[in-house]
């Protein structure tokens, strides 16, 4: 059963024309990274912050006010992680399938996999910004986390000093480009630019094309991606989306199987994205 929605898909991928990958948390998995998910999950990577602070505490603005050395360590420790991991496979396939189609990826994460996979950066909105760049409160700036190396202790994740200052002004501490919780301070510039070339985007699609949707690893706990992908499914004629993901696999709500039809789909894979891809690939004509 399950191999036979396995070649489905591949099937409506190779006759579509348009490609849009929506992509989680989960996405990241199988390259190895923390999806931070539940307290134990950021636990396991982050055990000096053991019973003392949560993930929603350090990923926050107020964690680099009051504790700033913290702060560094934990997303020193982030930034040299995604630089030193390499994408999966999976990646690479996906590119491969998104060639000489109308592509579009949306992706909650701020790991810059798919720019690192090769994808173009114009044709990614990294809805939560980017930990590849850093933003300065102070002159307003966004730029690339490039040449910044964050030395922190392995044993506390306390980061040493200096802390990553502005490159423009004096004395000030930057911080990551990313939306973090509780965050009033975040500089949406450019992930609004990346927005904008992703309505733009939408907007080109028309009702002959063939959309396929593949959503990776988006769980239900942050629902932008989700709901994206679901407002994608709404709103055109010739659609097919599928939700690959081994916990949280639900159909949109109000959703039925029945409704499925040549022209508008739904699919579940309750499996992680590596798996479900390289199975998808094997119907590959
Ligand atoms: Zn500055």
């Amino acid at each position: 059963m399950q191999a036979n929605l396995h070649q489905l898909i591949a099937k409506r991928i190779q006759s579509a024309n348009s490609l849009i990958i929506t992509a989680g948390a989960g996405m990241g998995v199988d390259s190895g990274l923390p999806d931070f998910r539940g307290k134990e999950g950021f636990w396991k990577n982050y055990i000096p912050f053991r019973d003392k602070f949560s993930f929603t505490e350090c990923a926050n603005p107020r964690f680099l006010e009051d504790h700033p050395n913290l702060f560094w360590g934990f997303y020193g420790h982030r930034l040299h992680l995604y630089r030193n991991t390499q994408p999966h496979k999976g990646f690479e396939i996906l590119k491969s399938w998104s060639q000489n189609k109308k592509s579009f990826v949306l992706t909650s994460n701020v790991d810059g996999h798919f720019q690192k996979a090769g994808f173009n950066e114009q044709i990614i909105y990294e809805v939560h910004g980017s930990i590849h760049h850093m933003q300065c409160t102070s002159c307003k700036r966004i730029y690339s986390a490039d040449g910044y190396n964050i030395i922190y202790d392995v044993s506390t994740f306390e980061a040493k000093d200096p802390l990553p200052n502005c490159k423009n002004c004096v004395n000030v501490v930057v911080r990551p480009n990313i939306l973090m919780f509780g965050d009033y301070s975040f500089m949406s510039d450019r992930v609004e630019e990346q927005e904008d070339r992703y309505m733009q985007f939408q907007n080109d699609l028309t009702s002959q094309d063939k959309i396929v949707v593949l959503e990776f690893g988006a769980g239900e706990s942050v629902a932008t991606i989700r709901m994206m992908g679901e407002q994608l499914l709404q709103k055109y004629k010739h659609i097919t989306f599928v939700r690959i993901n081994p916990r949280d696999y639900n159909s949109p709500f109000g959703w039925r199987q029945q409704q499925n039809t040549d022209d508008k789909a739904f699919y579940a894979l309750k499996q992680g994205a590596l798996e479900a891809i390289t199975q998808i690939q094997q119907y590959m004509l």
